[in-house]
């Protein structure tokens, strides 16, 4: 028992050796991508559920490491969080995705584009200063400019995360709250800051039809939304039905891989020739 002891225990700690190992590996790979502005930047199309017209798109960071695989967000957005290059990183995503929706408006389509804000970002107190000069250096309307932000990030100090809301409205952009339903959000709080649309998260509408509470939930988000004046839209729409269920329920629009997975911005522009915007 006792050798067997000492070998788990050695298992274990090559275990942690290698974990480390990897994640030093992919430190390095994001520190690389970022030095060298090699992150790319995909696009997932928002969709009117009743007409298919494309209502805006999301940019999602993408990293590939030194093989060419993609790496997925969410393995390297928390270390970027830890590692404390999260700022650099969400600027580059910003500087791209303002630049591209710039390209769309200039080929005559209004897209407004969405942007994913850490919560640091945030917190930052330059962090609007750093949303006016991207708009103005790519000649971005702030209307076209929407920004994603979390439940949580609201929460880390109410006060200041009210002031930051009132000077990224002022400066005429969006603001949508991610994921909603799964983070400490409280009915006074969404009275208190005022945004402007509320994404309901995907873990509901994944089994909205064959779990009577997820639809529910559903229901409620979409009826409190509605009474605040919030536009809707829900994520991960994957089949037909749930697009059905979801108009039925007065949510006007989607993202989903019903309609389009995130796309290449050259693969994004094509998406655009296909379908009617607005
Ligand atoms: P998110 O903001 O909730 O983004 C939605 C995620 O769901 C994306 O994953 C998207 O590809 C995926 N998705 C879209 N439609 C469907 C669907 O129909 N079914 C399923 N199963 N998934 C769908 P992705 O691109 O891997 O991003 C994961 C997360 O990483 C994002 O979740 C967001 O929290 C974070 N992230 C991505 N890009 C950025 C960024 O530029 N900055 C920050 N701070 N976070 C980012
Ligand atoms: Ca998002
Ligand atoms: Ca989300
Ligand atoms: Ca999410």
């Amino acid at each position: 028992a006792k050798q067997e002891g000492r070998n788990r225990f050695s298992f274990f700690s090559h275990d942690l050796e290698s974990s480390i190992r990897e994640r030093h590996q992919l430190e390095t790979c994001l520190r690389n991508a970022i030095s060298h502005d090699e992150l790319f930047v995909h696009y997932q199309p928002k969709i009117n559920l009743a007409t298919n017209e494309i209502v805006g798109a999301e940019a999602l960071v993408r990293l590939v490491d030194s093989e060419g695989v993609f790496i997925s967000p969410n393995e390297f957005i928390p270390l970027a969080e830890e590692s404390g290059l999260i700022i650099r990183l969400g600027n580059q995503v910003l500087y791209k995705a303002c630049a591209e929706a710039k390209s769309w408006l200039d080929k005559g389509c209004n897209i407004p584009i969405s942007v994913n804000v850490a919560v640091a970002q945030f917190a930052d107190p330059h962090f609007a200063n750093i949303i006016e000069k991207a708009l103005h250096d790519y000649q971005l309307p702030a209307e076209l400019l929407e920004l994603e932000i979390t439940e949580t990030a609201l929460m880390i100090d109410a006060a200041e995360m009210q002031t930051r809301l009132y000077q990224l409205k002022s400066l005429g952009i969006k603001i949508a709250i991610d994921d909603f339903g799964t983070g400490y959000s409280s009915l006074a709080y969404l009275k208190k800051f005022n945004v402007d649309v509320m994404k309901i998260d995907m873990s509901f509408i994944k089994d909205m039809l064959n779990n009577k509470h997820d639809y529910e939930i559903v229901k409620t988000i979409i009826s409190l939304g509605q009474s605040m004046g919030l536009s809707l839209i829900a994520e991960g729409v994957e089949t037909e039905e749930q697009r059905q269920a979801l108009l039925e329920l007065d949510c006007l629009m989607g993202q989903g891989y019903l309609f389009s997975r995130p796309l290449s911005a050259n693969d994004f522009n094509a998406f655009i020739l296909q379908h009617k915007v607005n």
